[in-house]
């Protein structure tokens, strides 16, 4: 292999420039020529490639988002518009490609790599909902954000008296909602993956003020079946129950824009250099995560067919906690 190119695709994550870094310095020591593709699978489909040298990925890991940009593309979605990337790479005699994205990217990957192109993918999404990858990069960049949020909220709620609902991001995936409960201390959480209604919730934050709790504060993640608005709308009519005074914060985007914290950058270059050595290795249609505190390769038939899951018990140990 000579030459190489590299995408980041779908939604942002801190992190993500540590592995383009990793991607272009690995090729580079290698030999080989690499090119970075703006704006993902659409820039592919435009061939928007540019050549990229060891200084043009110079004083980018600290740095959140994405140099080369992303974008969601629905022709790639289409068998035609992904003949039409398959021949922009050949036309820039590029050999293997680099994917970095979520689940979305991850199944445009290995449509990529069915149709005969040497594909690798590496496991970056804050939602954390990638099967072969116990955690993808930005995942804990994004939790220690919404934390930092979490922490702030609970000063004033306890000076009030209030419950806070935060909602934070995750799409159907309750990971980032579970993990800044159980790290944030939270009085509920309210996630996908488990039933909560609006009238259990309002039992238990009752319950949890007859217990004399200062304040509650409650997780719910974006892809639950009540957001937190819902929750709220239901929770207010039922006021006089309460106890609390109830306010609500959505934290969106806020959670994706921060400077990657070590543990993002350290995995995104990891990530990246190994991404490089399989294709070196002659190995394709994978994705590069971390299983068991190792760099592993899943094969993209496998990430794409599996679905994540969350760990029961951590599920069980956040109620426990929650008293
Ligand atoms: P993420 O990778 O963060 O999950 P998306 O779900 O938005 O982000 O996917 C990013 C891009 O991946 C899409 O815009 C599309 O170009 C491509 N993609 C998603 N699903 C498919 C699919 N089934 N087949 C081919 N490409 C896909």
């Amino acid at each position: 292999m000579k030459r190489i190119a590299v995408l980041t695709s779908g939604g942002d994550a801190p992190g993500m420039n540590a592995a383009i870094r990793a991607v272009v310095r690995t090729g580079l020591h290698k030999g080989w020529e690499v090119f970075g593709v703006r704006h993902g699978y659409a820039g592919l489909i435009a061939g928007n490639f540019q050549s990229l040298g060891a200084r043009d990925v110079g004083g980018i890991i600290q740095q959140g988002g994405t140099v080369l940009g992303s974008a969601r593309s629905p022709e790639f979605k289409t068998e035609e518009g992904r003949l039409k990337a398959v021949r922009a790479l050949h036309q820039q005699g590029v050999e293997g490609l680099v994917v970095i994205g979520g689940n979305g990217s991850q199944t445009g990957a290995l449509a990529l790599s069915q149709m005969g192109f040497p594909v690798v993918g590496v496991a970056s999404t804050i939602d954390n909902d990638l099967y072969g990858s116990e955690i993808a990069i930005g995942a804990d960049t994004a939790l220690n954000i919404a934390l930092e949020a979490i922490d702030r909220l609970k000063v004033t709620a306890s000076s009030h008296q209030r419950a806070f609902l935060v909602e934070v991001m995750g799409r159907d995936c309750g990971y980032l909602a579970l993990m800044a409960g159980i790290a944030g201390g939270a009085e509920a959480i309210v996630i996908p993956e488990v039933e909560t209604d609006p009238e259990a919730l309002t039992s238990e934050l009752r319950a949890a003020y007859e217990r004399g709790k200062a304040h509650a504060l409650v997780v719910v993640a974006e892809g639950a079946r009540y957001n937190a608005e819902e929750l709220a709308r239901y929770v207010r009519k039922h006021r006089d129950r309460l106890g609390f005074e109830l306010r609500v914060t959505t934290l969106g985007h806020v959670q994706r824009g921060g400077a990657p914290g070590a543990f993002d950058r350290i995995l995104g270059t990891r990530f990246g250099a190994a991404a490089v050595d399989a294709l070196a290795a002659g190995k394709s249609g994978v994705l590069i995560g971390l299983l068991k505190g190792e760099i592993q390769t899943t094969p993209l038939t496998e990430v794409v067919a599996n679905k994540k899951t969350l760990d029961p018990r951590l599920i069980e140990l956040a109620h426990v906690l929650a008293r």
